[in-house]
Formats: C-alpha cells, sequence, structure tokens
C-alpha cells in the first residue's frame, strides 16, 4: 500500500482506534461530550476554584436524561449500553472534569448497581427509575475513618432489633453523600457484612460535607454518620452477603474508571500539544524542540496504548469474561499512567500549567483521588502479585 491511500495521521487517534467503535458508540461519544462542552466546560474552573459543583441536582437530572445514570443496567429506566459505550461516557466527563465522571460513577456503578445486582424487585422498582432519570441521587458508604483498603475491618454495626435493623457507624470519603437522597450502606451484622439501602431522611442519618480538599473540589464528599438509624427488615440487599457484594461493585465502578482517567489525560495532553505549537521560546515554538517531542510522543503513547487495554477489557466485559484481576490490571496502568500525562502536560505549559486558565494542574490534582479511591494503586498491584504468584502479600 502506497502512502497516498492510507488514511491520513490523525493526532486526535494516532492508532485509528476509532475504527473499533460502532456508529452507536460514536454517537454516545459525541453527545456526551456536547453535553460536558455546553454544560461543565464553561464552568469549571469557577466551580473548582470555589470548591463547589453548584446545580448539581440539575446537571444530575440532565445527565439522567442522557442516558448516562445506571447506563450499562438494563431495565428499571436504564439504558442497557454496552461496555465500551459506558466507557466512552466515562471518558468524555472526566476530560471535562474528575468530579462530574466520579458523580456518574457513584450514582451508577455503586449505588444502583449494588440496588439492581443484589437487590430485591421492590427495592428495584422504588429507586431505580427515579435514580436512572437522575431525580434521586445515590451515594455508597464503605470505607470508614478507620478502615479503608481494608474494608473487612469495618465498625459500622447493624444489629436487629425485633424485625427491625438499626445500624450505628461512620463512613468517611464517601461521595455524593450530603446531596443524597439513598445512601447504599455496608455493615458488619452477625451473619456477616450486609448492604442496607438507607433513605437519607430516616432519622439518625446526617451526611456532614468534607471541605479543604485539594483534589475533586468540583464534587461532594461527605461523612455519613449513622446515629441508631432505624430501618425496617426489607432495608437489607438480600443477595448480598459478606464483602462479596461490595466488592463487585466496586469492579464494575473501576472499570468506567479504566476510561475515565485517559479523559482526563485526553485533555491535559490536547492542552499542552496547543501550546507547544504556539508558544515560542529561543525564537521558536517550544514544540519544536526534541525534550518537548519526546515528552508529547511518550504522553501520546501511553495515552493510545490506554484506550487499547480499554476497549480490550470493555469487549470481555461485554462477553461476561472480565476477571477482577484484570480490571485491576487496567485501573493500575490507565490511572497511574494519566496521571504522568497531566504532571508531564503542566511541565510543557511551564508557569502557565499551575493556572485553572488550562486544565492541566485540574486534572493532575483530580487524579490524586482517583489514583487512591477505588483500590490504591498498591491494592491493585497487590491483587496482581497474588494473581501471577499465588502468594498473598496482603497481611
Ligand atoms: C475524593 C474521594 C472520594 C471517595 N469516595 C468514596 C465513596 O464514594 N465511597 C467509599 O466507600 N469510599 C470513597 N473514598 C474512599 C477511598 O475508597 C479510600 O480512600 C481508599 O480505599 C483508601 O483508603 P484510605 O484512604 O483509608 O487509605 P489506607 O487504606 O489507610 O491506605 C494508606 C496507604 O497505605 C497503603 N496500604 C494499605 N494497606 C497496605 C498493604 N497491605 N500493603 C501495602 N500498602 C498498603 C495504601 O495503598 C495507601 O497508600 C473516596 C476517597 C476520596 C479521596
Amino acid at each position: 500500500m502506497s502512502a497516498g491511500t492510507l488514511p491520513p495521521f490523525d493526532p486526535d487517534d494516532p492508532l485509528g482506534i476509532d475504527d473499533l467503535l460502532e456508529p452507536e458508540d460514536l454517537a454516545v461519544r459525541s453527545t456526551v461530550r456536547k453535553w460536558a462542552a455546553d454544560r461543565v466546560l464553561p464552568h469549571i474552573a469557577d466551580w473548582y476554584e470555589r470548591g463547589e459543583l453548584p446545580g448539581i441536582r440539575e446537571l444530575t437530572r440532565e445527565l439522567g436524561s442522557l442516558g448516562a445514570l445506571g447506563m450499562s443496567l438494563s431495565g428499571y429506566g436504564c439504558t442497557g449500553a454496552g461496555a465500551v459505550q459506558y466507557g466512552l461516557a466515562c471518558l468524555e466527563l472526566e476530560a471535562a472534569d474528575s468530579g462530574i465522571r466520579s458523580l456518574v460513577s457513584v450514582q451508577g456503578s455503586l449505588a444502583m448497581y449494588a440496588i439492581h445486582r443484589f437487590g430485591s424487585e421492590e427495592q428495584k422498582q422504588r429507586w431505580l427509575p427515579r435514580m436512572a432519570a437522575g431525580e434521586v441521587i445515590g451515594c455508597f458508604g464503605l470505607t470508614e475513618p478507620d478502615h479503608g483498603s481494608d474494608p473487612a475491618g469495618m465498625r459500622t454495626y447493624a444489629k436487629r432489633d425485633g424485625t427491625d435493623w438499626v445500624l450505628t457507624g461512620r463512613k468517611m470519603w464517601i461521595t455524593n453523600g450530603s446531596v443524597a437522597g439513598v445512601a447504599v450502606v455496608w455493615a458488619r451484622t452477625d451473619e456477616g457484612i450486609r448492604g442496607f439501602v438507607v433513605p437519607t431522611d430516616t432519622p439518625g442519618f446526617s451526611a456532614p460535607e468534607i471541605k479543604h480538599k485539594w483534589s475533586l473540589r468540583a464534587s461532594v464528599t461527605s461523612e455519613l454518620i449513622l446515629d441508631e438509624v432505624r430501618l425496617p427488615a426489607d432495608a437489607v440487599l438480600p443477595e448480598a452477603t459478606g464483602l462479596r457484594g461490595p466488592l463487585s461493585c466496586l469492579s464494575h465502578a473501576r472499570y468506567g474508571i479504566i476510561w475515565g482517567a485517559l479523559g482526563a489525560a485526553r485533555s491535559s495532553f490536547a492542552s499542552a500539544l496547543e501550546y507547544a505549537r504556539s508558544r515560542e521560546q529561543f525564537g521558536r515554538p517550544i514544540g519544536g524542540f526534541q525534550l518537548t517531542q519526546a515528552k508529547l510522543a511518550d504522553m501520546a503513547v501511553e495515552l493510545h496504548k490506554g484506550v487499547l487495554l480499554a476497549h480490550h477489557l470493555g469487549r470481555r466485559m461485554d462477553a461476561g469474561r472480565l476477571r477482577p484481576e484484570q480490571v485491576s490490571f487496567g485501573k493500575l496502568n490507565n490511572v497511574r499512567e494519566a496521571i504522568e500525562i497531566c504532571r508531564t502536560a503542566r511541565t510543557i505549559l511551564g508557569a502557565n500549567g499551575i493556572s485553572l486558565e488550562y486544565p492541566v494542574m485540574r486534572h493532575a490534582t483530580n487524579l490524586e483521588s482517583v489514583l487512591t479511591y477505588e483500590g490504591t494503586v498498591e491494592m491493585h498491584q497487590l491483587v496482581l502479585g497474588k494473581a501471577l504468584t499465588g502468594l498473598d502479600a496482603f497481611r
């Protein structure tokens, strides 16, 4: 094949990965990209600086109208999209800001997924259609002040009182907590760890917002305080016993992060590329210096390798063949590489790189949270280390 018959080189898609996408995938991508460009990008620097996500309820309803909430779930008003479409939506949302993608991940992949997978028919009917429409925001309470990576040690306790359950304890770092209408809360019981669907107006439940964050500033993060929260017998998720329940929700959410983190990286890369072409030093564009080109080339290689990996894992998910270790592989690689891309982009922008006028520092600081939540880098290394060696190094 001569060079003349080859498709042109596309800096946005240097490997031609778009060839893998179906027309419906492209439609989802452009719909979500346009929504984020209209509704998030014009305001995000201001929201980030103020440390707020104003209009979160309206934004959530709009995301519901787009079909982005519980997107890969079926029935109950959910879209029933394939894994690649869900991933593409996460990427586009996180290209705007990780906070928006976190809102969608927690709503769909944690709170809704838990109810969809482990809930009773009555729980599904009661919550899922309104959550899919964005009328009710959900949160997912697993982490506690003293138990993060090792949730098996959780202290939040649900005791039986007649047929009721009474929940007492504290959860920490809970995304959407203060704005949620429903919380999926994991607690220790006499029969092991169980999940509870808690309407947040139940007496004894409160969710003070955590302030002074230097990451995910345009995202609501809260403490959950459960002070003898009395729930009826049917508040428990009937199909989840033990840590298997929350861990399978996390696996689903981590899959979205594998794609999402690449959105932050893509946005930072695009910003650095444009800057490198126009910023002049020593009488020429800095993009003409070999050291800058080496950075851009390495960033592009890692970004698009990450996209290929995400596609591969998406296809395995659709085929029902995606193992948790493979999700760890993807999250470990793509978040770690994405944060490196954002940090390198920051250097290309020089002093401007630290300004909120450009997205790179915002993305880089956001990804510090993404590196830690849904399993830290070290936890995913240990998951892979165990799978490779057969030896458990967690404790
Ligand atoms: C912005 C934000 C939003 C969040 N949203 C939610 C949410 O919605 N719901 C929720 O339940 N949680 C949420 N989290 C909590 C998150 O999942 C936890 O922070 C994470 O699991 C890590 O727990 P930790 O912070 O307690 O760290 P720790 O578990 O205390 O870990 C501290 C360090 O020690 C390392 N470490 C721990 N054990 C080992 C070991 N065996 N070997 C080697 N290293 C080890 C860790 O990798 C880490 O580097 C959120 C966190 C943030 C920052």
